[in-house]
């Protein structure tokens, strides 16, 4: 393409010419189109990565005009899907994209079997029931999974938490459960029914929903960015990527965790490694109404 003559040559002197190849080849599947992962998308499409899948069924609120990068007033007006809104992102940044947009939930067997047609899966969801679903199907089709969290966390009288962290998961080497970070009461109640989260609400069990939890651009950029060197430099081949990285915004730090091997006898790491059989994902689809 002669349009793109030029284009890569300030990356090509970061990446090597080789590793910049193999960078841009890499297929992407990005789950969750809201803050973290418009960011997401929009630097992986300056970067040159070309074949996208984009999974969300979420639409576009006046809420989500301070931090859904490519969405405009006009998409909140008419409650535009964020998978369209970051779809025309990677188009007007990269024309010759091959974008495919799913407005659908992951828990639908239409998320479920394209993602494992990519070649590395950004897991951008706030909630720990689809970071549940992300690393049991990551570790299944033995895919990498790179998982971003923010939060901010207000409590008066004590100092303000503005951070979050990002994991690179590959198959058998770490994940969610090795890193402690997925909480499993609050991904059964982020999957269970509405009856039975009413029940359980009902009976004190409620986790609650974290709907209108505090965000900032700013803090979804730095998060997303760290989330998107790693990758660059681990698929240019520059050096293997850091598996766990926690950024403490409010203190102004970033650290980069060590201990980050495989924890012995972890679930996701050893027994569902590579067998779609036993994560029997279809569990997670909703049942249908009767
Ligand atoms: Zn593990």
């Amino acid at each position: 393409l002669t349009d793109d003559v030029g284009r890569y040559t300030r990356q090509i002197l970061a990446f090597g010419e080789g590793g910049d190849r193999k960078l841009r080849a890499t297929s992407v599947a990005i789950v969750g189109l809201g803050g973290l992962g418009s960011q997401i998308t929009q630097a992986l499409a300056y970067l040159g990565v070309r074949k996208f899948l984009l999974v969300d069924d979420d639409r576009v609120s006046a809420s989500n005009l301070n931090r859904l990068v490519g969405a405009t007033p006009g998409d909140a007006k008419r409650e535009e899907l964020k998978v369209k809104v970051a779809e025309r992102l990677v188009l007007s940044v990269a024309p010759d994209a091959e974008v495919r947009a799913i407005p659908v939930n992951l828990r639908s067997v239409e998320a479920l079997t394209a993602i494992p047609g990519f070649d590395v899966v950004f897991g951008c969801v706030d909630r720990d029931g689809s970071r549940l679903i992300l690393t049991e199907l990551c570790a299944a089709y033995l895919l990498p999974l790179v998982d971003i969290a923010a939060e901010i966390i207000v409590v008066d009288g004590r100092e303000p938490d503005f951070g979050g962290r990002v994991l690179i998961c590959r198959p058998g080497e770490y994940c969610i459960d090795c890193a402690d970070q997925l909480d499993r009461n609050q991904a059964k109640w982020d999957l269970s029914s509405d009856d039975a989260r009413a029940t359980r609400a009902k009976h004190g069990y409620g986790l609650g929903d974290a709907v209108s939890a505090p965000a900032v651009v700013s803090l979804n950029g730095t998060l997303a960015n760290i989330a998107v060197t790693e990758f660059a430099l681990w698929r240019s081949g520059l050096r293997e990527p850091h598996r766990h990285i926690t950024h403490y915004g409010f203190r102004g730090k970033t650290a980069v965790r060590e201990d980050t091997q495989r924890k012995q006898g972890c679930y996701t790491c050893e027994y569902l490694l590579g067998s779609p059989e036993r994560a029997n994902l279809s569990r997670f689809l909703p049942k249908a109404k009767e």
